[in-house]
């Protein structure tokens, strides 16, 4: 199937993203979500964003335009016509779970439909479908636009063929796929949340300073920022969620969530969204 038009769920930091860059590399979007405001707030994140990308010349005036021609919709009306279903809405099992069974009642037949799940199992996700071959992993990265990979998940019953188009749909949209199997974490966060967890080890038993800890990882490893400024943009919140699902699904202690980080997540201490975290922002 030719995939023209991409229908997006979820309107949030990762939805608006994908939007844009779907948009951006030619292909008709609609993106929706069950919040108004969450749309508004896509629509002028996404003017924004452009707007930068045209002055650095990374994208053209053609290429602006067509992210201006999005349609924001509040329901799945609409996702009859599109091609391609990516869910990219709040990471929580039940919410994903009606999702896609709203997503297969609503999609044509044959349609493919991925989640941008960071953590949740595709299989899991494919068996609130009629139609698991067609259900996949789309992990794109944050930001959207400026990051490479997109790390393809099969769930057991993906086809290759589901797998492939997917693969050439990333590919258009200027990005790297890798494949991975369904596993907890995937490849993506199974290495990098055990990294941050581990880091916030170290300073909770006084090896070293934040500073000091990020310094190594950033000037001794060439790691692009360390790991505790690197936990704070993720949200400590969301590494805490992570550590968990690592730990009750991989069944072992190595993936405990570090004392530290629970606290900070207990008194709100989120990361740059909260204002605080391991570093301040206020
Ligand atoms: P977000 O909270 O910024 O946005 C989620 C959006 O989903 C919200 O606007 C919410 O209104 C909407 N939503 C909730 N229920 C909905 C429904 N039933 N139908 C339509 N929309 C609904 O979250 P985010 O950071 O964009 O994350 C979205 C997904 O991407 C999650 O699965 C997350 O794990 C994954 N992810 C996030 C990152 C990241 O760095 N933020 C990176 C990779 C993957």
């Amino acid at each position: 199937m030719t995939i023209q038009h991409i229908f997006v769920i979820g309107a949030g930091t990762m939805g608006n993203g994908i939007a844009q860059t779907a948009a951006t590399s030619g292909y008709i979007v609609s993106c929706m979500d069950v919040q108004p405001a969450a749309l508004e707030k896509a629509k002028a994140v996404i003017e924004k964003s452009t707007a930068k990308l045209l002055e650095k010349s990374a994208l053209t005036k053609e290429q602006k335009a067509k992210a201006e021609t999005i349609q924001f919709v509040t329901n799945l009306d609409r996702a009859q016509e599109a091609d391609l279903l990516i869910e990219a809405a709040t990471e929580n099992p039940e919410v994903k779970f009606k999702i896609f069974e709203d997503m297969d009642a609503a999609a044509r037949p044959g349609v493919i439909l991925a989640s941008n799940t960071s953590s949740i199992s595709i299989t899991k996700i494919a068996a609130a479908t009629k139609r698991p071959d067609k259900v996949i992993g789309m992990h794109f990265m944050n930001p959207v636009p400026l990051m490479k990979l997109v790390e393809v998940i099969r769930g057991l019953g993906t086809s290759d063929e589901t797998t492939r188009t997917v693969a050439d749909v990333c590919k258009t949209m200027g990005k790297e796929p890798v494949e991975a199997n369904d596993s907890p974490g995937f490849i993506s966060n199974r290495i990098l949340c055990p990294m941050i967890n581990e880091a916030i080890f170290a300073l909770q038993e006084n090896v070293g300073t934040p500073e000091a800890i990020d310094a190594v990882m950033k000037l001794g490893m060439n790691h692009p920022m360390g790991p505790l400024t690197l936990a704070d943009l993720i949200g400590l919140d969301v590494v805490l969620y992570v550590m968990e699902i690592l730990q009750r699904d991989l069944g072992e202690d190595k993936y405990r969530p570090a004392p530290l980080l629970r606290k900070m997540v207990d008194a709100g201490y989120l990361g740059r969204k909260s204002g605080r975290g391991f570093y301040n922002y206020k």
